[in-house]
């Protein structure tokens, strides 16, 4: 029988598949593909090079095993990498890897040199007539890997900020982009990776920084002519952590000096960390070359914790602040907060204070008050989509129907109530707004919010729609 490259995968993956979860290998071995075999060499194609650094990362001892009981101890393992047509080639192309040859870090930059180039380079951070070129991190040294723990809902998100804080830039994970909902722990992580990174690299320079300071601080520059120092001031970053960038949603302006920004961070090796509460897919109003931008390197979710990941954060919070806690209560309090990790720590502090304020103990009955006014407590940000979609429900129609061009009266005022609730109880702007209600204009959009106040005040009936509609959201 003659060996081929089929044949000794094939004996590979059935050895491999008994040796690792059915989900990894579906994931990880189902899409490699046998292309060659010569000089004990098998060459496989993975997908791109997330593939490859993921397989040497996490399966490269089961690989050598697995290859050396077929073709023995010479055996050598090379990659295939077919990747994808991101950076504007017109064709894909295909780079070859050996296994363990990891492509090395981008070269350190200096911003001394730089900072003698342009000694008037504004500081973003700095306050007006002082100039200083040091630039703090922004760091939370108290949001690290240490007390970032692992469950299934996070293992992909935690392991790429860990391989990203490893070789910052230099791994195909760039940008690295990590989304979920509220609570999950995305701001967590992404200081963790800027402080792993500080530890490791302590010459990098890395800053964090929300979405929305950086809005301000574009806004701020624009106003003081001094955008290309803005520009200038973020290029010379290492390590750039933006955190909730769905916040760029709508904004054009600073959407432009992000996609300059990124453009030359990217090309030169540097590493760039993202947040965000929704994948790429489902961001709205965020330009079209910058959503590609952001899709270039990994995405990966936070989850909603499970059970055991619950109960181990919870214990690891009261470990922390030496306090002793009965199970059943830990345990009263994981089941019933589930999808908010913040949630899940307030109402454990809560606990904590309660008890030690009033020198009570801690029974079920106190954590049962405890977890009732925490939940209903904590204001929930609903999103414009679920507001659409209860609008329409409330007045028997489809939100494809309250999104139509129709002037039908009691579309009109569904459309109108929609848009009056979003900028109620979303920080959307106007413009983002608009465009997710029905691609309508930010003027629309208040027109809209008038016309509701105004109906709510003169007409009874309108005035119910409000209310019981406000129920909902509340
Ligand atoms: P997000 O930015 O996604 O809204 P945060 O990062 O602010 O969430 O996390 C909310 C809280 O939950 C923080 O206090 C954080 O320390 C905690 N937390 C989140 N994930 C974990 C985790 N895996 N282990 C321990 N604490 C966590
Ligand atoms: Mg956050």
């Amino acid at each position: 029988m003659s060996v081929t490259a089929n044949s000794v995968w094939n004996n590979c993956l059935a050895f491999i598949k008994d040796n690792i979860q059915p989900q990894a290998f579906k994931t990880w071995f189902e899409p490699i593909k046998p292309v060659k075999l010569s000089n004990n060499a098998l060459s496989i194609q993975v997908p791109s090079k997330f593939f490859y650094e993921w397989l040497e990362e996490h399966y490269v001892k089961l690989l050598k095993v697995a290859l050396t009981k077929e073709i023995g101890e010479s055996a050598k393992l090379v990659y295939v990498i077919k990747m994808e047509n991101t950076y504007g080639n017109r064709e894909p192309f295909t780079e070859k890897i050996p296994s363990s040859n990891r492509s090395t870090v981008a070269p350190q930059e200096l911003d001394v040199a730089i900072k003698s180039k342009n000694p008037e380079l504004k500081n973003p951070f700095v306050i007006p007539g002082i100039r200083n070129i040091k630039i703090e991190s922004q760091l939370n040294p108290n949001y690290n890997f240490d007390n970032f723990l692992e469950g299934d809902s996070n293992r992909l998100a935690r392991s790429a900020g860990m391989a990203v804080a490893n070789k910052p830039g230099g791994t195909s994970f760039n940008p690295l982009l990590v989304f979920g909902g509220v609570g999950l722990g995305k701001t967590h992580l992404a200081h963790a990776i800027g402080v792993e990174i500080k530890d490791k690299y302590p010459e990098r320079t890395v800053l964090y920084i929300s979405a929305e300071k950086f809005t301000q601080q574009y806004i701020e520059s624009v106003k003081k002519n001094t955008r290309n120092d803005f520009i200038h001031f973020y290029q010379l970053i290492d390590v750039l952590i933006i955190d909730d960038v769905q916040f760029l949603s709508g904004k054009s302006g600073t959407q432009d000096v992000f996609f300059h920004i990124f453009n030359h961070l990217h090309q030169n090796g540097k590493q760039v960390i993202l947040t965000s509460d929704k994948a790429p897919v489902d961001m709205q109003d965020i330009e079209q070359r910058l959503l590609s931008r952001f899709k270039w390197g990994l995405s990966a979710e936070l989850q909603s914790p499970d059970y055991e990941t619950r109960i181990s954060i919870l214990k690891n919070k009261l470990y922390r602040d030496g306090v002793e806690m009965p199970d059943d209560i830990v345990d009263y309090v994981a089941k019933h907060i589930k999808s908010n990790i913040r949630e899940l720590e307030g109402a454990i502090i809560s606990l904590i204070a309660q008890s030690s304020f009033n020198k009570k103990e801690v029974t079920i009955e106190l954590a049962q008050l405890v977890v009732e006014k925490f939940v209903k407590n904590t204001k929930r940000e609903v999103s414009i989509d679920y507001i659409q979609k209860v609008v329409s429900d409330y007045f028997e129609m489809d939100v494809a129907t309250l999104q139509s061009k129709t002037r039908k009266r009691h579309i009109v005022q569904a459309r109108q109530m929609a848009m009056f609730f979003a900028k109620k109880f979303t920080k959307a702007s106007l413009a983002s707004i608009g465009s997710q209600i029905g691609k309508r204009d930010h003027a629309t959009v208040l027109h809209a919010c008038k016309t509701v106040d105004n109906l709510a005040e003169t007409d009874k009936q309108f005035k119910k729609y409000i209310e019981d509609l406000t129920k909902k959201f509340s």
